[in-house]
């Protein structure tokens, strides 16, 4: 028997997730007081302290209350191996378990989308939004935002071995870059991060909350949206689920998909929209044929040389015990130390080959070490250590996201492919070298007792790679399942309009068309800016 439908009104704008994007557009579309706007978020509130405190996301990645807590699918060039692959279920969505680290990748990026067909996304055009999100103290005013919402700070107390680190890269060829955030990002750095004052400043903090007074802009949370509504052609608004009932929300001008690269992916198959041959198997009926929904899965996967370190303290040692107690004393009168860190504290942007116009190698600098090399667990190693390694920034190999059951609670399949493509692994093997290089460089190789990760039995370019399959991990940035663009396989148009239907967009890490050159939240931002201009157009 079908379940009954309680009707839950009307709205201009229903937008699905109050992640990243979600946040930026409940904002901006309620900002002019004119359009009642609705979010829908399948998590709950963000109040929880390992939220707050930066480094907090080494407990956040794995707390089922706060996360979906996907895995991928086995992956044949990484040995078979499942990958632990957190996504935020929370205000704020991942921007609220993230690593923080603000990252806007290269003018390269967005002028490649423009020339791939997504007209007003170059460099140029996108700027101005990326400008307008964020504020920042310091940096050229023409890069950089003074007045968004969007803090962007300095690392508070740089860890001696990042500047030694920065030394190393030099004495390498590369240049200290004064911000790898201007659209040049090669050369060095210190990475900046999304905080204010020491604390988590995620996309809930930024735009919703403040939003959240406004009396047009109403927040579900602990709604799970399940379809999106068709009349004809055109989207009319979704179905939800809410505390068991089951919910329909109409909408008058547009309802905007922010769910996140998995998914907005995941809704549109659910309400018949993507690749009949993977939608009529589980029984449902094709709305509308459109091959590229959940397509085109980009990934950043990442691989690491680990050192044990000498003649100077590193993280590890204040992880434990007292000093671990002492960190936490500093970090609530200080808002400095341990509890600011971020998964990376310095960067190298890199070309793996000189004939390459820009670099394509993102190296992450760690004054810190896991067991086994694993970053993200919980704890760090007890006896001193450092971690260098990185990812390619723009990969080849891509996969897909594919639901497996008509259940939207159900997790869909998600395969990132990662390594699959020549080109991956050998820009992995280099950038393995060079991290190993940067090691050996002084003045950082001065601090260097010994490589215990992967280790002194890993000698062949085959060595190397073997340990970038069977120990390497993702960086959280799928992007592209439903890509912007004009060819066959685009999924929505350079306004993101879902090509084909009315009155339904997305807006979120999905429709990057490639991989920008670096963490996706930056991007994410922008995109949702600009999606809420061309909403209200
Ligand atoms: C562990 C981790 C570390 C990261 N580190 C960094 C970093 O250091 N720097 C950086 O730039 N980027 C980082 N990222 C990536 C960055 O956070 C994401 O690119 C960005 O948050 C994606 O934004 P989004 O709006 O596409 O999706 P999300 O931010 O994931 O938001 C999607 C929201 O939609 C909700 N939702 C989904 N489906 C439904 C539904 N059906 N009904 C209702 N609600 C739904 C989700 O619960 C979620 O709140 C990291 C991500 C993770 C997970």
């Amino acid at each position: 028997m079908a379940e009954h439908l309680l009707d839950d009104g009307e709205v201009d704008y229903a937008i699905v997730g109050a992640g990243a994007a979600g946040c930026v557009l409940a904002n901006r579309l309620s900002a002019s007081g004119r359009h009642r706007v609705a979010v829908l978020e399948a998590g709950g509130s963000d109040r929880n302290i390992f939220i707050k405190i930066p480094a907090g996301f080494t407990r956040t990645v794995h707390d089922p209350a706060l996360n979906w807590g996907y895995e991928t699918a086995p992956g044949a060039h990484i040995g078979g191996r499942r990958i632990v692959y957190p996504r935020g279920r929370v205000l704020g969505g991942s921007s609220s378990i993230n690593g923080h680290l603000y990252v806007r990748g290269q003018a390269h990026d967005y002028d490649t989308w423009a020339q791939l067909g997504c007209r007003g996304w170059a460099w140029t055009d996108v700027l101005p939004h990326f400008k307008r999100a964020e504020s920042r103290a310091g940096g050229d005013p023409a890069t950089r935002g003074r007045d968004g919402p969007l803090l962007v700070e300095d690392q508070r107390d740089p860890h001696p071995l990042s500047h030694l680190f920065q030394d190393a890269a030099e004495q390498l060829g590369l240049r200290r870059n004064p911000d790898y955030n201007s659209g040049d990002q090669e050369g060095t750095c210190i990475y900046q991060q999304m905080m204010k004052r020491g604390r988590r400043w995620s996309a809930a903090d930024a735009f919703l909350r403040p939003a959240l007074k406004r009396g047009n802009l109403r927040l579900v949370m602990h709604a799970l949206a399940e379809r999106v509504l068709l009349d004809g052609r055109r989207a009319v608004g979704l179905v939800y689920r809410v505390g068991g009932q089951l919910r329909h929300l109409r909408v008058r001008r547009e309802v905007v998909l922010a769910g996140g690269s998995i998914n907005s992916a995941q809704l549109l198959q659910l309400s018949g929209i993507g690749d009949p041959d993977w939608l009529r198997p589980l029984g449902i009926a094709v709305a509308h044929e459109l091959m590229g929904v959940g397509r085109n899965l980009r990934d950043h996967y990442a691989a690491r040389v680990a050192v044990r370190v000498k003649g100077i303290g590193s993280l590890n040692e204040k992880s434990h015990g007292l000093a671990l107690a002492w960190e936490v004393l500093r970090y609530f009168t200080q808002r400095k130390g341990l509890l600011t860190a971020a998964p990376g504290h310095a960067a190298a942007f890199w070309r793996s080959r000189p004939d390459l116009a820009v670099p394509d190698v993102q190296m992450l600098f760690a004054p810190a070490s896991y067991p086994a090399g694993r970053v993200g667990t919980a704890s760090l190693e007890r006896e001193p250590g450092m971690t260098c390694g990185g990812y390619q920034e723009r990969p080849e190999s891509h996969g897909h996201v594919k639901i497996v059951s008509t259940d939207p609670r159900q997790a869909p399949e998600i395969q990132p492919n990662y390594l699959a493509d020549p080109l991956d692994r050998q820009v992995m093997l280099a950038l393995l070298k060079f991290a190993r290089q940067l090691f050996a460089t002084p003045p950082l190789a001065n601090h260097v007792a010994h490589e215990t990760f992967p280790g002194p039995a890993a000698v062949s370019d085959d060595d190397l790679l073997e340990h970038a399959k069977a120990t390497g991990s993702t960086t959280f940035h799928p992007i592209g399942t439903c890509k912007m663009g004009s060819d066959p396989r685009a999924v929505v148009d350079p306004q993101l309009k879902v090509i084909g239907l009315e009155g339904l967009r997305v807006a979120d890490a999905s429709v990057m068309p490639t991989m920008v050159s670096g963490n996706t939240y930056a991007a994410v931002v922008m995109i949702a800016e600009k999606a809420a201009d061309a909403l209200q157009a």
